[in-house]
């Protein structure tokens, strides 16, 4: 069945900039200059997936949009007035490191901007009616920025800005934030680790980044506790292990927790050539993955469901994993073909290590929300 899916997204925000790097590194010392940015965090995996969309004929079953730039009222429901004046400041000069491997460049704050409006005007499409569920292209990412704190190549915390407006504009009183990004969603588990009116799940690998975050004894605190799951797993997991957790763990804790809208954090650096990460998921995993938060979408709460794009920095795959996703939100089959799903279905772990992960996620369903 075909559904009416928005697609937000900017030309704007293919234009962040953070300046010369080495993958994450600042070029000095031993890092030699790359010949174009060289920053892992490029625009080409977003603009990439856009053209194959575009080549496919996926847009033309889409509603295309952009949006407004996010208010000043949207940012201040989440950003101190402090932090977002000095991010401004720092944008408007044109260079500097706004936290943790988050350097700014010229404009990148009216970018980020810019890209949080992208993921409000997504979920405002999807409660107003107006489509079904919808895809925001958002660049910068949102996922690590925690509320006063740069991160992760994160300036603004895209998804909890849009759930904020989300409950300003339109009264929306229970959010679930899943975030499959192979990082963990450390800044919305931090926006919303005291609050039970917006459940955060992540699953990630264990100890990516940031270090030393996103363990499973982080349920959160106050009237947060039990509001708040982290799933990590080990490098290595596959197809088998996403598949595995989606339905032993966050399925079943979206049925607990029953929402009025799931936001999904959807980064694709889980896949098997992701410079940043040691996972093995290829399109047919985030293909799967879509379909199950959106079928659970479906039973829960009208199929209210938006995706935002977070990481992913392969260029040349990104593009194909996306589009899986998409076609799974609209409903409709192109006739692109993954022409690395062979070679990734080929590197799957063996038996061995399936039957120690698995037991790994089981053992982590005691932290299933109240
Ligand atoms: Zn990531």
């Amino acid at each position: 069945m075909s559904r009416r899916t928005g697609f937000f997204f900017d030309e704007r925000c293919f234009w962040h900039a953070a300046g010369s790097h080495s993958l994450v590194l600042p070029v000095g010392g031993w890092l030699q200059p790359p010949s174009g940015s060289g920053h892992a965090e490029s625009a080409e995996s977003k603009r990439r997936l856009k053209c194959l969309m575009d080549v496919s004929g996926l847009s033309d079953q889409l509603l295309l949009s952009s949006a407004p730039m996010a208010s000043e009222t949207d940012l201040l429901r989440v950003h101190p007035e402090h932090y977002l004046q000095r991010f401004k400041a720092m944008s408007d000069a044109g260079h500097g490191d706004l936290g943790e491997e988050a350097c700014v460049g010229p404009g990148t704050f009216e970018i980020a901007r810019q890209s949080a409006g992208l993921a409000i005007a997504a979920v405002d499409s999807v409660l107003q009616g107006q489509v079904d569920n919808a895809y925001a292209l958002s660049r910068p990412p949102g996922h690590h920025c925690l509320a006063d704190r740069a991160m992760g190549f994160c300036y603004l915390a895209n998804i909890a800005i849009a759930v904020e407006a989300a409950k300003a504009r339109h009264g929306v009183e229970r959010v679930a934030v899943l975030d499959w990004d192979v990082h963990h969603g450390n800044g919305t588990q931090s926006i919303f680790y005291t609050r039970d009116d917006v459940l955060t799940l992540s699953i990630h690998q264990d100890g990516c980044f940031p270090v030393g975050y996103g363990g499973s004894e982080d349920i959160g605190e106050g009237p947060g506790r039990g509001f708040n799951l982290n799933l990590p797993l080990y490098p290595g997991s596959g197809d088998d292990a996403y598949r595995y957790a989606m339905d032993k763990i966050i399925v079943p804790a979206l049925e607990k927790y029953c929402p009025d809208l799931i936001v999904v954090a959807c980064g694709f650096d889980a896949n098997g050539v992701d410079p940043l990460a040691r996972m093995l998921l290829h399109s047919e995993s985030f293909r799967a993955m879509t379909a199950s938060v959106r079928e659970a979408a479906e039973r829960l709460c009208s199929g209210r469901l938006v995706m935002v794009h977070e990481g992913g920095y392969a260029e040349a795959y990104v593009p194909f994993c996306g589009h899986a996703v998409i076609e799974e939100l609209v409903g409709k089959r192109t006739k692109v073909v993954d022409p690395f799903l062979p070679m990734l279905e080929g590197q799957q772990p063996g038996a061995a290590f399936l039957a120690f992960q698995r037991a790994a996620i089981d053992r982590m369903a005691i932290h299933l929300p109240r």
